[in-house]
């Protein structure tokens, strides 16, 4: 089991309509492995560090760091993890050592017994999501873009004007996240708990999108 600890809230707001503010939601997994997800700007170090150092955590005591997408607001720190192997979207790698493995197959990635990496495209063609167990046994998403926000359930547009490279799969992807997991950890807002009503509506999304 493991803990898992959102050291950043994400957000997301247009300030005009060429301009909008956004950074992305950092989260630390602390257990067999340590692993650190979405690693926001590169003008966020400090706040990473401080962080890691409120759980007790270096920057070394990182085993992997998983960007769920190669944007520019969810790799900004990465080099500074350098003794953990990285996980950018489908791309797993260390120093010039590069692992081939099939998440275009729809191929989960173990990283241990609590902890795994699974492909949800959508948001682009390679996102991922990380499935974690939590020490009260509660599975929770880090899901990346995948989810903008929880208000991204009950209007879309939300999701969508943020860039989607294929809305059909990542309605499909929202709706399978949504059945595994109790806890969502989404990219651009706080945590929030799954009920069977947000499954249900992801549901019906997605069934009218394929049968449109
Ligand atoms: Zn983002």
């Amino acid at each position: 089991m493991c803990d898992i600890v959102v050291l950043h809230d994400g957000y997301s707001a247009l300030k005009s309509t060429e301009e909008m503010s956004a950074n992305c939601t950092c989260t630390l997994i602390k257990g067999r492995n340590n692993i650190i997800i979405d690693t926001m700007t590169p003008w966020d170090t400090d706040k990473i560090v401080s962080g890691l150092k409120q759980n007790n955590v270096t920057a070394d005591d990182i085993n992997y760091v998983v960007s769920t997408h190669g944007h520019s607001d969810h790799i900004g720190n990465n080099n500074i993890f350098l003794k953990a192997k990285h996980i950018v979207g489908f791309s797993i790698s260390f120093k010039d050592s590069y692992y081939i493995h099939p998440f275009q197959e729809g191929k989960e990635f173990i990283i241990d017994d609590y902890v795994k990496v699974i492909p949800t495209p959508g948001h682009t063609l390679s996102d991922v999501t990380v499935l974690a167990i939590s020490s009260e046994k509660e599975t929770f998403a880090i899901a990346g873009d995948l989810f903008e926000k929880f208000e991204d359930i009950a209007d879309p547009s939300l999701w969508l004007d943020a860039g989607s490279e294929d809305p059909t799969q990542q309605r499909r992807n929202r709706l399978k996240v949504a059945q595994l997991a109790d806890w969502i950890v989404p990219g651009h807002g706080p945590k929030f708990e799954v009920t069977d009503e947000i499954r249900e509506t992801l549901k019906t999304q997605y069934n009218n999108e394929i049968t449109k």
